[in-house]
């Protein structure tokens, strides 16, 4: 689905699919994102694009591209959804198909771990962007035919690539080598970039007394970013130069205000086990699986007695998608199989909570883009008489994690098992004996 903008005060300026079918903050020529939430409609002046606003966060490109979008004359039309890949903006399931296997294009490699990094939102949704190569030097502003010169506007090296705005200008050097700590960082200069990003990210040095050097390494990089913005795009030439200072000021600011926030709340161990169904009753466990670095999707499940033994499981290997797409699927099949066994009365778990939200809020889907398959697991579960879908801790759904896992291996379609494989032995036994596995919960309130 893609927007129409009307009014453009339903529809998120850098997350919501308005332009170019993608959302904005995955497409190039991007020079900050200051508040990744806000509507299209804080874009807007009086009935018309608000340029300077645009120029401000966007290279002149993207801004061209943009001012072409018709907006609602005087603010009368609302935003609407429309079908983007069908021309005439009707749903087609064929469509819908094609989309849910091939819509979605994740980079190979993985940057995962930028939303673990405890730094501000802000600066997490810079580094992805960074990760992305959204983020365009004079280099590849000259391949897209933005400017004509690539060199450096500050130091005039002939090329300015991502890592010379980062590292390797004169400037930026000169600023790194009043933060980087004397010894601490051997080969910080000779790396290559995405080597240097990820290791400085990932290290575990501090700085000064306790300051973590990735938080450090990451403002250090934005601050260079916006100077580096602020004199090609001559938003204010008057940089203060100062910027240790800025940095340090900067960095110790949320570093304090997230320890204050984030005080210790003390944990405890929960003990959580599998638990058999009711005499009678048989229990389906589903899952899915995403691989971060392919993009592979795959879901597991199996059906087990009120004695915990195997009546039938399964694993399927679903191309590439996202880990919604996955648990659904997972539980859709699980299902299929439940009715092809006869089974009356059935539990389902899963630890998938979104997708438990969904099946219990069907009726209100609308146009999402997994409603038909909700809806045909919604008339399985009917179908089934005595079927309940409830949400349980991942720790209760070790044998479906594994099926899951494993589904990786597999060719593409479904692999029904009709006995237990034997590499699955000891989780099922565990199951089977109630051995608990250990979850840590905050006890902060709420
Ligand atoms: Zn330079």
């Amino acid at each position: 689905m893609v927007w129409r903008i009307g009014k453009g005060d339903t529809v998120k300026f850098w997350q919501d699919r308005w332009l170019n079918g993608r959302p904005l903050f995955e497409q190039d020529g991007i020079l900050q994102v200051e508040d990744v939430t806000c509507n299209v409609s804080s874009f807007l002046k009086g009935d018309w694009w608000d340029i300077d606003k645009l120029r401000a966060v966007l290279e002149e490109d993207l801004v061209q591209q943009i001012i072409c979008v018709p907006v609602g004359v005087n603010g009368a039309v609302p935003d609407a959804q429309i079908w983007g890949p069908a021309a005439n903006g009707l749903f087609s399931v064929k469509t819908a198909y094609t989309l849910l296997f091939h819509g979605s294009e994740w980079p190979s490699y993985d940057w995962h771990f930028l939303w673990k990094l405890k730094i501000p939102p802000k600066l997490q949704i810079f580094l992805w962007l960074v990760f992305q190569g959204k983020i365009l030097s004079n280099e590849q502003r000259v391949r897209r035919h933005l400017v004509d010169d690539p060199a450096c506007n500050y130091c005039n090296w002939p090329v300015e690539s991502i890592l010379h705005i980062f590292r390797d200008c004169e400037k930026a050097a000169s600023v790194w080598q009043a933060m980087l700590c004397p010894g601490a960082h051997p080969h910080f200069f000779q790396m290559d970039f995405h080597p240097w990003l990820r290791s400085n990210l990932l290290s575990k040095a501090m700085w000064g007394d306790h300051v973590p050097w990735p938080l450090v390494f990451v403002f250090t990089c934005w601050v260079l970013w916006k100077w580096r913005n602020n004199q090609i795009f001559n938003i204010d030439n008057e940089v203060s130069y100062e910027p240790e200072k800025i940095i340090v000021a900067a960095v110790r600011e949320w570093y304090t205000a997230s320890q204050v926030g984030g005080t210790k709340a003390p944990k405890m161990p929960l003990l959580l086990t599998w638990e058999p169904p009711e005499l009678g009753q048989f229990k389906l466990n589903v899952d899915g699986s995403r691989r971060c670095a392919s993009g592979s999707i795959g879901a597991g499940g199996v059906i087990r007695n009120s004695l915990g033994d195997w009546v039938s499981g399964f694993a399927v290997n679903l191309g590439k998608g996202q880990i919604l797409e996955a648990e659904v699927w997972g539980l859709f099949f699980g299902l299929q199989i439940a009715i092809a066994k006869g089974i009356r009365r059935l539990s389902v778990e899963m630890d998938a909570a979104t997708a438990v939200l969904l099946v219990q809020q069907h009726s209100r889907l609308g146009s999402h883009p997994l409603a038909s398959l909700i809806a045909s697991c919604c008339a399985m579960v009917r179908q089934i008489g005595v079927c309940y879908v409830s949400h349980i801790y991942r720790e209760r759904n070790a044998v479906a994690d594994c099926l899951a896992k494993w589904s990786h291996n597999l060719d593409l379609g479904l692999c029904v098992l009709d006995a237990a494989p034997s590499w699955l032995g000891s989780v099922l036994v565990d199951d089977l004996l109630g051995v608990p596995r250990t979850r840590w919960v905050s006890l902060a309130s709420g």
